[in-house]
């Protein structure tokens, strides 16, 4: 437990209905009490139940108080909620200063929360990600890691691993480090099943990455093909403008869509052709820049016409790592025969988008959100050197190593897997990650 007596802002800083002011720490009712007084004239307070009252003199307030182990921080905490004024909310954060509480540092409360045991790291990690999701399913993923999906998984083959390495290390003062067969086949049974349940955890980091960072999507194509009405339709606001006059969409324009999840940034670009006036050349160039800073490009035409020589020009010039979705526009004025590598809509009627919207999520690599189950580099890191333990385990085991030499590896991916919840991680790397929350949390 810690000794001094944070407080700050728990919600963003400007004007709003309410702002809620939290403390935390041995001294935060005392401190409470010093600025708050209750209409009821009753202290100390109810625990757990808000009561009305004046705050510095200076606002109507509702206070609650959370004693410990009871509380988020697991120590006593106490909240504020008065009304979102800058100025007001100032005066009052510097009132509970002078009334001894000194201001939070960037994730103190949930630092504390982690070390007084009510969060692992995993789960502190996943708040983080909670509080910075831009869609609802990355959101759900964060949730998921929150409620302790994560920790129970790596915990559950640690525990194993722990028994395992009890078993082994009884092995050691036996002669010529000999290890009976059976328990080199059950290792060797246990270490696939525990490689095969970790790869899995690590399926979801590309997703866990997407539902993060999102994609820059870049639609491409000839004038006239569609491609602000394919924004528009895909962003269901009329935010692109679109004309039937060739050549209108001169720069770049982009809307930030959920796509199953991810956050998608489609780019409209200038119609891709060799053109004539100088606005126009200029915006084909960039155009291609587009295209070559993009994660992902969609390459509009129209149905039943053909891929204009200056977009097939510009797909040239793309890494080839960069998928691109082909889509045939119009479908409500001219059929084709269907092609698998094509995705069929109507940017007017909206056919085909929900299509197009799964076909760019599976381009993308995207992953189902229960199968998200990681939200954090660190936490892959950590999974990865695990996985790299247990495969040189495989290999000692294949080698006919001995229980000595097999121990190391075991050993190896346990504290790797310890790591996940946040057990041994040195101090520094703990200071880090809260060093990236924001105030008040
Ligand atoms: P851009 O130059 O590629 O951005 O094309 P626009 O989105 O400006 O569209 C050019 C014209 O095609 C406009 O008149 C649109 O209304 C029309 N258009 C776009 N998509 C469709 C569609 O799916 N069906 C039909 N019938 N017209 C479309």
């Amino acid at each position: 437990m810690t000794e001094d007596t944070i407080c700050a802002l728990a919600t963003p800083p400007g004007e709003g209905g309410i702002a809620v002011i939290r403390i935390s720490g041995p001294e935060a009712e005392t401190v409470l009490y010093r600025v708050f007084r209750p209409f009821s004239g009753q202290i100390p307070l109810a625990e757990r139940r808000m009561t009305l009252g004046i705050v510095a003199d200076a606002d109507k307030a509702m206070a609650v108080v959370m004693r410990a182990p009871y509380s988020y921080t697991g120590e006593d905490v106490c909240e504020l909620q008065l009304h979102g004024g800058r100025a007001l909310c100032a005066a009052i954060l510097e009132t509970l200063y002078a009334a001894g509480a000194r201001v939070a540092e960037p994730g103190e409360f949930t630092k504390r929360a982690f070390l007084n045991g009510k969060i692992d790291l995993s789960e502190a990690e996943a708040v983080q990600s909670l509080i910075g999701a831009s869609t609802a399913a990355a959101a759900r993923a964060a949730y998921a890691v929150l409620r302790g999906g994560l920790s129970e998984k790596t915990e559950s083959i640690r525990g194993e691993l722990t028994d395992t390495i009890a078993s082994l290390e009884a092995l050691i003062d036996y002669p010529d480090e000999y290890i009976p067969d059976d328990v080199t086949e059950k290792l060797a049974r246990q270490t696939g099943d525990w490689t095969e349940r970790l790869r899995r955890i690590l399926a979801g980091e590309r997703g866990a990455r997407l539902f993060h960072k999102g994609l820059r999507a870049v639609i491409a194509g000839s004038p006239n093909v569609g491609k602000s009405s394919l924004l528009n339709c895909l962003c269901g606001t009329a935010r692109a403008i679109v004309t039937d006059e060739a050549g209108t969409t001169r720069d770049t324009l982009d809307v930030t869509v959920d796509v199953m999840g991810i956050p998608v940034t489609f780019i409209d670009t200038a119609g891709l052709r060799h053109g004539t006036g100088k606005a126009e050349s200029i915006g084909i160039e960039r155009a291609v820049e587009a295209m070559r800073n993009a994660d992902i490009v969609l390459a509009v035409r129209e149905c039943g016409g053909n891929f204009e020589d200056a977009l097939t020009e510009g797909l040239a010039r793309l890494d080839p790592s960069v998928p691109v979705v082909r889509v045939a526009n119009k479908i409500d004025l001219a059929d084709e025969e269907r092609r698998s590598d094509t995705v069929y809509v109507s940017a007017l009627g909206g056919e085909g988008i929900d299509a197009l919207k799964r076909r760019v999520f599976e381009m993308a690599g995207g992953v189902p959100v229960e199968d998200v189950l990681v939200t954090d580099q660190r936490q892959c890191d950590c999974l990865r050197e695990a996985l790299d333990a247990l495969e040189l385990v495989r290999q000692g085991i294949d080698a006919g190593a001995g229980s000595e030499c097999l121990l190391v590896d075991l050993r190896g991916a346990w504290s790797a897997l310890g790591r996940v919840t946040g057990r041994g991680e040195p101090e520094e790397i703990i200071d880090r990650i809260f060093s990236k929350f924001c105030l008040g949390k």
